[in-house]
């Protein structure tokens, strides 16, 4: 047996061949303030991912940089401390392949990884109910709770 969360073109077929909706990981303001060293630039619902922390936050979620702790923004380019799991309606694990990997690539970014950090991303969601918020402490992505399930996000 395959691992099912090995590759995003998997999931994409799968995904259409049911017509499910996809869970993923976007930005959201519920919960700021849990933590004194919460922040949250991102667009309210814009999709984000997990980046590796720098130096400075590698060792340290609560670091000075703040990316240990954080989510960045696909659109934004900005980062949160809160992430919301939503169900995303019309939108399959290729397309979140697609919107990590030129949004890598706007930055400036390696996107050659963006295959397996999507699929990583997507089986995360899929972990929890949509409408739960999550926090990050470097690489342990936790639950803060489970809120009223949000509207799905149309893309
Ligand atoms: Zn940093």
């Amino acid at each position: 047996m395959s691992d099912p969360c090995r590759s995003v073109a998997v999931l994409a077929r799968i995904a259409h061949a049911r017509g499910l909706r996809v869970k993923l990981l976007t930005a959201t303001g519920l919960t700021q303030g849990y933590r004194d060293i919460d922040f949250h630039f991102c667009i309210e619902g814009e999709l984000v991912h997990i980046d590796l922390p720098c130096a400075e936050d590698r060792i340290d979620p609560d670091g000075p940089c703040g990316c240990g702790r954080s989510f960045g923004g696909l659109n934004s380019h900005y980062a949160t401390t809160t992430a919301m799991i939503r169900d995303i309606e019309d939108f399959s694990p290729a397309d979140y392949l697609e919107a990590l990997r030129s949004s890598l690539d706007q930055q400036g970014y390696d996107s050659s990884q963006a295959v397996h950090e999507a699929a990583a991303l997507h089986c995360l969601a899929r972990s929890w109910p949509a409408g739960t918020v999550v926090e990050r402490r470097l690489n342990q992505v936790v639950s803060r709770g489970i809120f009223r399930e949000p509207q799905a996000i149309h893309p």
